[in-house]
């Protein structure tokens, strides 16, 4: 899962990086509008937290081109407490959720994954493949109930699996969700990443779709791939 966070203030905006940093995802930042757009409109992201002031180009108007666009991922508001019509005119220009300043990180975490959830269609917290869980409040996996350890970059790429289970999910776009853009990127890494998922969950939840990439699928595929019996 990657985000994107746009905020002008420097101390907020290390401050969101931190703790989206530490909550297992892969995190990008602007400081401007412009900066902020142009990112918006070249990077696939799983949910943006944008400043409504920001120097350049305001926040509402970032918002409504990524609309215009065609740019439909999640965009979590930042709002001035004194500024209610900010969130009347952010809302009509296509965002998902608002918090007013000044708010607790725990919050923004929070809602921001109640839009990435609901974004894939999830309506609760915890996300279930088979004997796995995902909880996303607390960023922990379990197998059959007992906890499943992982790295970064293995929680970054099952989370964005088990929100996009049974979906053909190529290795361009997993590399795209797993990195932030600083990051020197390999598509190569993504095979090895999966080797080490099916080691520590089992072998058969992580299917390779020959020249298409990898789906995450609930069920065993030797049960799947049963012939049919025709008794005609
Ligand atoms: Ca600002």
């Amino acid at each position: 899962m990657r985000v994107l966070i746009v905020e002008d203030d420097k101390d907020l905006n290390r401050q969101l990086v931190e703790a989206f940093g530490e909550a297992g995802y892969a995190v990008d930042k602007a400081f401007d509008g412009e900066e902020g757009h142009f990112l918006g409109d070249t990077e696939p992201y799983d949910a943006v937290i944008l400043d409504i002031g920001l120097p350049e180009m305001d926040g509402i108007s970032v918002l409504e081109n990524w609309r215009r666009e065609g740019r439909k991922m999640p965009v979590l508001m930042l709002t001035a407490r004194d500024r209610w019509n900010d969130k009347v005119s952010g809302i009509d220009a296509g965002a998902d959720d608002y918090v007013t300043k000044p708010f607790h990180i725990e919050e923004v975490l929070a809602r921001v994954r109640a839009l990435i959830r609901r974004s894939a269609g999830h309506a609760t917290s915890e996300i279930a493949c088979g004997p796995v869980l995902l909880d996303t409040r607390t960023s922990k996996v379990t197998l059959d109930g007992n906890p499943v350890k992982l790295t970064s970059h293995e929680f970054r790429l099952l989370s964005y699996l088990m929100h996009h289970q049974d979906k053909i999910l190529s290795r361009t776009e997993l590399t795209e969700h797993l990195y932030d853009q600083d990051f020197d990127r390999d598509s190569n890494t993504i095979e090895v990443f999966v080797g080490r998922l099916r080691k520590k969950l089992g072998g058969h939840y992580i299917e390779t779709v020959r020249g298409l990439g990898y789906r995450l699928v609930n069920e065993l595929p030797e049960i799947k791939s049963k012939p049919a019996k025709s008794k005609a």
